[in-house]
């Protein structure tokens, strides 16, 4: 498989993943999830398949079957993340997970990072919206219409760690002392940080693709190359060098056009702790944002709250290249409301909306939408959104998830 397409190949690949969605019963493997995944996996279920229904009639259905991970994989095999489950992922193409226990002293660090990198799930896609009726901790909530993509595969998170006073670091710090002249304090634990060319271009590429797909005007890569330079500071010089080599017909840098695109989208760059605050004040100057995993992370998160949404913001991890892709709850699995029927199922469920509009199942995506907006607005939520409103009607995980298959239905 070749990597790091260019941007037509891009294209025909992303066509080729539609295409091979365009069938009537696609099988979708999906992961229940720990905790609260037994009262959202259902709930959620429900609307997938009633807003399937409602968009194409009987001609089309969902074919779901259950794969194993987390306790509920290692409580029947023994294994947090067997083959299995990443070889259906891996055969189907496309899979939906609810959150997943973190092995506590296993042989795994996180089945999430795990997943994402055995299947080289290189782009996370974070839509950030706000959903009128929830109570944020910002003026104008409304202002954030963000998509954010953030590098999966490398940087803090490549595992590459090594603990204090081992034999590894002490040898590692030997070898930079002796070649680099490198002075480390030796009771430091060390990480590798390792930013690639073909991982920044691919994530870059990607973004700049689903700008042009869905008419935003701008485009920001977020990096901290202020300090470091040949990593971060690499991956905003090869964003603006893939901009000119791929993007010149579409897109164009601030330096090259004053900061007036014309009808071209808009790329500039902006420094990580600048854009913290930076989406505090002007949310609304932002569509798109191509990231690091690490500010990613903060990132996205920040912008959750923002939209109070930290309980219902949905997420995809995504291979633009060769189709394969698993959408998430962002969320954890919230033991103390585990099988009680009661967690909110929203980002579940929005993940799944973000799951059939890459399937360009669109219309199944839009009713999904817009029954969630109506319930939301109307104040038909689960307890989490119902505090601090006065006008909500608190419901369970499964009424909810009635809710929405009401609205689909009434549509
Ligand atoms: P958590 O997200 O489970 O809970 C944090 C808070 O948010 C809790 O107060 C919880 O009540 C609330 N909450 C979370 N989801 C909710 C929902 N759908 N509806 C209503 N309220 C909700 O985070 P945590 O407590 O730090 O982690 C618990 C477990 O989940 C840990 O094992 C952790 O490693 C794991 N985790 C998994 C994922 C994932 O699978 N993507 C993400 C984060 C944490």
């Amino acid at each position: 498989m070749k990597e790091n397409l260019k941007r037509d190949d891009l294209i025909a690949a992303i066509d080729e993943t539609r295409t091979s969605f365009d069938t009537d019963n696609p099988v979708v493997p999906f992961i229940e999830g720990d905790g609260i995944g037994v009262d959202i996996w259902p709930a959620s279920q429900k609307v997938f398949d009633s807003a399937v229904k409602k968009a194409y009639s009987d001609q089309r259905k969902i074919e779901w079957t259950e794969v194993l991970a987390g306790q509920k994989a290692f409580d029947a095999t023994d294994e947090w993340l067997p083959n299995k489950t990443l070889e259906l992922f891996d055969n189907y193409g496309i899979g939906i997970k609810g959150p997943l226990t973190t092995p506590v002293g296993g042989g795994i660090r996180s089945i999430n990072v795990a997943i994402r990198q055995k299947l080289d799930l290189y782009a996370c896609l974070r839509p950030l919206r706000w959903f009128s009726g929830i109570e944020s901790p910002t003026k104008n909530p409304g202002d954030v219409d963000i998509a954010l993509f953030r590098e999966n595969t490398e940087d803090v998170y490549s595992g590459k760690e090594l603990e204090m006073n081992s034999d590894e670091v002490r040898s590692l710090n030997a070898f930079l002392n002796s070649e680099f002249g490198w002075e480390i304090r030796e009771d430091s634990g060390i990480g590798i940080k390792p930013i690639s060319k073909t991982a920044s271009e691919r994530l870059i590429r990607a973004a700049l693709n689903y700008a042009v797909e869905n008419n935003k005007k701008n485009l920001a890569i977020v990096h901290k190359g202020n300090i470091m330079k040949f990593t971060e500071g690499a991956f905003r010089a090869w964003g603006y060098e893939l901009v000119k080599s791929e993007f010149s017909d579409v897109a164009v840098a601030w330096d090259d056009c004053n900061g007036d695109p014309g009808d071209k989208i808009l790329v500039q760059d902006v420094i990580a702790d600048a854009f913290l605050q930076q989406i505090l004040i002007k949310p609304q100057e932002f569509d798109v944002i191509a990231t690091t995993n690490l500010n990613g992370d903060y990132a996205s998160d920040a912008l959750a709250a923002q939209i109070g949404g930290i309980g219902i913001s949905p997420g995809g991890n995504i291979n633009y290249e060769n189709g394969k892709s698993v959408f998430e709850a962002t969320h954890g699995t919230a033991p103390k409301h585990a099988g009680k029927d009661k967690a909110n199922p929203g980002s579940l469920i929005l993940s799944g909306e973000m799951m059939f509009r890459y399937m360009g199942w669109n219309e199944a995506a839009d009713l999904i939408v817009k029954s969630m907006e109506k319930s939301i607005s109307e104040g038909n939520v689960t307890y989490d959104l119902a505090r601090g409103r006065t006008d909500a009607t608190t419901l369970s995980s499964s009424d909810f998830a009635k809710s929405l298959t009401e609205n689909i239905e009434g549509f």
